[in-house]
């Protein structure tokens, strides 16, 4: 155990503060400040952790990270043995310890009474200090297998169990049909959340670890899904649910009504140092961001730091409470007010603003958005209340409102992987579609969701794949398909 005593002396949460908002508009840079990063308060932190006999927070980790061991380790200042007590459970922790929600937090026993331990970024600190230190090296694989794994999609989910059965001793290639590697994590995430040298240094490593990448190809188009599945003893789809809910009401197909999605790849290829001719940005603009989830965040931070005017975001439902309420006790991930790095650079948040038309001007040009306050219905719908409408000016809107769910067209057309009448793929316990020696993993298999569950679920299609390949596998299966129902 940490401290004995450490969760009595100390009682407050302490972690590094953000960079100055005026310093960090000017820049795309991560918004965690580097200074602030502090080895006392870090062991005072790690120190916290009561060793429960049940740590809930394992639970509450989609990873199920050992969190209570690597407090500790941290705490004695064994950094080398906390960061192998972290990579057994997670291949990634810079993405994770950079950009989770951290559910393990919420249900930090602690937290009962008490700030939680700042579990997130004692995981942060553990992997960034052994790239400092040298220690991540590449695992080679002792052996061959002979056997050959195709994964589509490039995402943390991909890259994870590509990561797995390359080290299982399986010839793994990675198509992308993307430019790049790394899926939302490229494109999606802009950089003032997670640089994307993090990225790219784990590609590297994977890469002197035997897997290969295949970039600007995509399954279905440059190459059928049969013809892959023919080439490949086992194939695992990690295309992630990149169809993002529209709005379709009047106007909707005016001049600077964007899906939020488009606006984000721009901002991070022009972040990345790319000329985009016709670049869309907020630059003057007074945006109206419809969707106050992650996508819509993001598109805060990166309009304020192209200069908009103004940035203001509308959420259709009530706004939530500030404290986690009484039907989602601890230990559960409460649904509560979120104030993201980007809330607190500016912009304004309206609740209960149901959007029902997008006005434009003579040339075709939206203008404004005409919305109305949204009223529950008996019958649990929500609906524009009548006579409640009013305009707000508007140069550029951004559609952040979800996505619905994975491309599934070329699949459907040239596969025996069934759907399900929502059209998503059908998957077993074990990851595996209904085409033999196909799989599905992360988003594309359990819809739009977050980093941590896509490499939970990488993690578990790799030792599914394993076994099914080898007959059996000792890759580590964090997450089956039906906890991951359970717990969605
Ligand atoms: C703007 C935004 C911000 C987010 N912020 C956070 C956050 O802060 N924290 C968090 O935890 N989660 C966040 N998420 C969610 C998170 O990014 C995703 O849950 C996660 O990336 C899913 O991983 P994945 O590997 O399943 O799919 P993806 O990351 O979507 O990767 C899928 C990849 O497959 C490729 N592909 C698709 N079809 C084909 C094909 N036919 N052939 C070849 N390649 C193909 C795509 O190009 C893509 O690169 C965010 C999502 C968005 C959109
Ligand atoms: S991956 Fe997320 S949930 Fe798991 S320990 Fe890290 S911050 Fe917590």
């Amino acid at each position: 155990m940490a401290d004995p005593r450490g969760f009595l002396k100390v009682r407050e949460r302490e972690v590094p503060a953000y960079r100055p908002v005026p310093v960090r508009l000017r820049d795309w840079k991560e918004v965690r400040d580097e200074l602030g990063r502090d080895e006392v308060v870090l062991k005072r932190q790690a120190g916290r952790c009561m060793d429960c006999g049940i740590p809930f927070c394992h639970q509450g980790c989609p990873l199920g990270n050992l969190i209570p061991e690597w407090n500790d380790l941290m705490w004695r200042g064994q950094d080398a043995d906390a960061l192998d007590r972290l990579h057994a459970t997670n291949n990634f922790p810079e993405f994770t310890g950079r950009i989770c929600p951290a559910p393990c937090e919420t249900s930090c026993v602690l937290g009962i009474n008490q700030p939680a331990v700042t579990i997130k970024n004692v995981e942060v600190e553990i992997i960034d200090r052994g790239f400092e230190a040298g220690r991540v090296t590449p695992h080679i694989a002792q052996r061959h297998t002979g056997r050959t794994v195709a994964v589509v999609g490039s995402g943390p989910a991909g890259l994870a169990a590509a990561q797995q059965l390359t080290r299982a001793g399986h010839t793994v290639a990675v198509y992308e049909r993307s430019d790049r590697i790394g899926g939302l994590l490229r494109y999606g995430v802009p950089d003032f959340k997670m640089e994307k040298h993090h990225i790219d240094r784990r590609v590297a490593q994977m890469e002197r670890e035997g897997t290969r990448f295949r970039t600007g190809i995509e399954i279905g188009k440059d190459l059928t899904w049969e013809d892959l599945r023919a080439r490949y003893d086992a194939v695992l789809i990690a295309t992630g649910a990149p169809v993002e809910r529209d709005l379709p009401i009047p106007g909707r197909d005016l001049d600077g009504v964007h899906f939020a999605m488009s606006y984000l790849e721009q901002g991070n290829r022009a972040a990345a140092g790319e000329d985009i001719p016709g670049q869309l940005t907020a630059e003057g603009k007074h945006v109206i961001v419809i969707g106050g989830g992650d996508t819509g965040s993001d598109c805060i931070g990166t309009a304020l730091r192209q200069g908009a005017a103004s940035v203001t975001t509308l959420a259709i439902g009530k706004k939530p409470p500030v404290d986690r309420p009484g039907n989602q006790p601890w230990p559960t991930d409460p649904r509560v007010f979120e104030v993201s790095s980007s809330h607190e650079e500016g912009g304004t948040r309206e609740y209960l603003a149901s959007t029902v038309e997008f006005v434009g001007d003579e040339s075709g040009h939206v203008r404004s958005l005409r919305v109305a306050v949204t009223q529950y219905n008996p019958d649990g719908s929500r609906t524009p209340t009548p006579g409640t409408e009013r305009d707000i000016p508007a140069d550029l809107v951004l559609i952040a409102m979800g996505f619905t769910g994975p491309e599934v067209t070329s699949l459907a057309a040239q596969s025996q992987v069934a759907l399900t009448a929502r059209r998503h793929i059908e998957r077993t316990d074990d990851y595996a579609t209904t085409h033999d020696g196909v799989f599905v993993a992360g988003d594309a298999g359990r819809g739009a969701s977050l980093v941590v569950w896509a490499i939970a679920e990488g993690r578990a299609a790799a030792a599914a794949i394993d076994e099914y390949l080898s007959g059996s596998t000792e890759l580590p299966a964090p997450v089956t398909a039906h906890q991951v129902a359970l717990r969605a």
